[in-house]
């Protein structure tokens, strides 16, 4: 049987690490070229990208645009288009956390938050969409969080970034609907990675409590199952939203939290 996304291309921000690299790695499974993006070190980026390569056998790139530039946004898009003829498939899914109260939280780590989870998604996908406009295809991904549903204390920039998300992806759902092009957002919970890896220190000192009971009673005691969310279950609804059965799926902000939100 033929591979799901053969002869498409998947643009995927952030997927230097985490959850980006496995939604670019499960649709390079699929049979998609792919252009990664994100930070890192020279040698290990190159490690993942030839890793994709030679794992799937389909052509791999990748482009170091930073987030917070939307010029460089612009060009991540058109180098994609370029060297591997379109974006067919957009996951915007780069993104940082801070942890501290509002009356403490750093100007200018709310701008940094701002502009890499929200605005480095508008830029993309207006950069993106004229191409989809043109061959009459296209998925639009976004990888909100399950604090773009619903809120927690001390994460002020990243949850009101999260909502601008999840309005985002609404709003262009809207737009292009009679154009064979849907937009969606996922949300998870808790999936152990850098981004919660990094925030550990924050959230001991916040909420006063050692590190086992950050991770039991902050990350995991609202989520039902008790378990983080694996890598592997994201990117399977990501291959879903991109699917010819998701064809009608628009606009939507998907959970995928182990029951969160259902209370
Ligand atoms: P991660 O830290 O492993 O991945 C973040 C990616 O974004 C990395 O590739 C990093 O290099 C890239 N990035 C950061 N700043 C950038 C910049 N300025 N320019 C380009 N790339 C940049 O963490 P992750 O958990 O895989 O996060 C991926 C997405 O998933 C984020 O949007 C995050 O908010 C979201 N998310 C994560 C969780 C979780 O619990 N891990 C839950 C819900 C949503």
């Amino acid at each position: 049987m033929g591979k799901a996304f053969a002869g498409k291309v998947a643009l995927v921000t952030g997927s230097t690490s985490g959850i980006g690299m496995g939604i670019a790695r499960a649709f390079a499974a699929e049979g998609a070229d792919v252009m990664l993006n994100g930070l890192g070190e020279a040698q290990a980026i190159e490690a993942v990208r030839a890793g994709v390569e030679r794992d799937f056998g389909v052509k791999a790139l990748f482009h170091g645009a930073d987030m917070t530039k939307p010029a460089q946004i612009e060009e991540l898009v058109r180098t994609a288009e370029s060297k591997l003829g379109a974006v067919d498939i957009l996951v915007n899914n780069a993104g940082i956390q801070h942890v501290a109260p509002v009356d403490e939280f750093p100007p200018e780590r709310w701008d940094a938050i701002l502009a890499i989870n929200l605005s480095s998604a508008f830029h993309a996908t207006r950069a993106a969409l004229p191409g989809m406009k043109r061959r009459g295809w296209g998925r639009v991904i976004n990888v909100a969080s399950i604090h773009g549903l619903v809120a927690s204390p001390y994460k002020s920039a990243y949850v009101a970034a999260k909502h601008g998300v999840v309005g985002l992806t609404k709003t262009v759902a809207l737009e292009v609907a009679e154009q064979g092009i849907t937009v969606n957002a996922i949300c998870p919970g808790y999936v152990w990675t850098s981004i919660v890896e990094k925030q550990l220190d924050d959230q001991i000192r916040v909420h006063g409590l050692p590190k086992e009971k950050v991770i039991s009673d902050v990350m995991l005691a609202p989520q039902p199952t008790k378990k983080f969310i694996t890598i592997e279950e994201v990117a399977g609804v990501a291959l879903y939203l991109a699917s010819a059965a998701a064809g009608q799926v628009n606009g939507t902000a998907i959970a995928i939290d182990g029951g969160w939100t259902a209370r």
